[in-house]
């Protein structure tokens, strides 16, 4: 795995940073996420690092690597290595662990289609965990365990009676409230979940500020419940507005032209790119020369932008 040294480390405490899932190569969305989570950490003498959230597929480091690189290329640097998610398995089995132990897991053997067929609580969110197998006996477990083997069961944090969902002041969001359920810490497969694993590598890592994408505001709430039950500090929130292609709908491979191994190959460098990202955050002119140090100086972190940006191809391009 390509690592970068960073030439500045601040001495600072607190870190923001940038969390990929190596599902494929990042797109102008994404690298537009990652330089605003550069710029706020960096702006706020933080220092930045990077995980790769690589828990839901077979390790691909080829997909990693040119993530890391294309981070690299637009100047966006980082403090120490990488770190795979995949690697802190035994701190995720721990935090599971700790909470069993506080009586706050059980075992669940739905299936997507058994929630989805599940009438839903009262006022509960749509596809909330409908509680199914919160209260079953013993007896009514081991039934259940047969019932699916070879499938195994999931296990779910057990929500405290009279638990109030967490609010939550994000910088760009204000306050959010959000909708708390019975959620996955481990799925049938062994597979950690997500809102877990997060909780317990931000923490782990040191990271007091999390920017990320605003798809992603509906779990805080759920992270915000885990750090409190395990004990954790809970970082700053930016949810930033996601880029949206030029049908109004989220920006996606699909749009075409949109990460930069399909840019260079139409002639539109890191730079340009960065130019074009730079411009749409408001901090440079069409086809300025720009360094991401040089967006530093005009980096204003109380201005973080508080609508999508749609980015409608190149200019000039059909
Ligand atoms: N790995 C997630 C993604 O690529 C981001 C998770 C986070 O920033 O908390 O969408």
């Amino acid at each position: 795995m390509s690592t970068q040294g960073a030439d500045v480390s601040p001495s600072g405490t607190g870190a923001g940073r940038y969390a990929p899932s190596p599902s494929g190569d990042l797109h102008l969305g994404n690298l537009r996420t990652a330089l605003l989570a550069w710029l706020l950490a960096r702006s706020t003498g933080r220092n930045f690092l990077i995980r790769i959230e690589d828990l839901d597929r077979a390790r691909d480091a080829g997909t990693a690597d040119r993530q890391l690189d294309d981070l690299a290329s637009l100047g966006i640097d980082w403090d120490g290595e990488p770190v795979l998610q995949t690697s802190r398995g035994a701190e995720h089995d721990a935090a599971i662990e700790r909470l069993a132990r506080a009586g706050l897991v059980f075992e669940c053997y739905c299936s997507r289609k058994d929630i989805l067929a599940a009438p839903s609580a009262p006022h509960a969110p749509p596809g909330a965990y409908p509680g199914t197998c919160r209260d079953l006996t013993e007896e009514e477990r081991g039934a259940a365990r047969e019932r699916i083997a070879p499938r195994s069961p999931a296990l779910r944090l057990r929500v405290p009676d009279g638990t109030v969902p967490p609010v939550f002041d994000d910088l760009v969001l204000g306050a959010v409230h959000g909708d708390i359920d019975d959620l996955v810490l481990r799925r049938g497969d062994g597979t950690v979940a997500y809102n877990l694993a997060v909780v317990v590598d931000d923490a782990a890592q040191g990271i007091d500020q999390v920017v990320r994408g605003d798809d992603l505001a509906p779990s805080t709430p759920r992270q915000i419940l885990l750090q409190g039950l395990l004990g954790l500090p809970r970082p700053e929130y930016a949810h930033v507005p996601l880029v949206l292609g030029p049908q109004g709908k989220r920006l996606a491979k699909r749009d075409g032209a949109v990460t930069l191994a399909d840019l260079r190959e139409r002639g539109t460098g890191a730079q340009d790119v960065l130019g074009i990202l730079a411009e749409s955050l408001g901090l440079a002119r069409p086809g300025e020369r720009i360094t991401t140090r040089g967006l530093l100086d005009r980096f204003d972190p109380r201005a973080l932008p508080k609508h999508p940006w749609v980015y409608r191809g190149l200019p000039g391009a059909e």
